[in-house]
């Protein structure tokens, strides 16, 4: 069997990324997204920089994926260690 495309990888740095539960309280459904969780993601080093410059924080976002709704966005996290805590494979 063979899908059309390989949505598990990260499409910035081709890294597999991490099933990733949300937390209880956000608008997300209770089913698993992908989010990269590569530290040298393009996506996420520039979010530093961009956060810092145009929001003055000290944010980032890692690219996250939900194969359910087949919809991405950002993740937005505070330091490399946000969220990791909540991978599940
Ligand atoms: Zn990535």
């Amino acid at each position: 069997m063979t899908t059309k495309k390989n949505m598990s990888k990260c499409p910035h740095c081709g890294i597999e990324m991490k099933k990733w539960m949300p937390p209880e309280d956000s608008s997300w459904d209770r089913l698993y997204h992908f989010v990269c969780f590569n530290d040298d993601c393009p996506y996420y080093v520039n979010g530093w920089q961009h956060m810092e410059q145009n929001y003055s924080q000290k944010a980032s976002y890692r690219h996250r994926y939900d194969p359910h709704l087949d919809e991405s966005g950002p993740l937005p996290v505070w330091s490399s260690n946000a969220h990791r805590g909540r991978i599940i494979d």
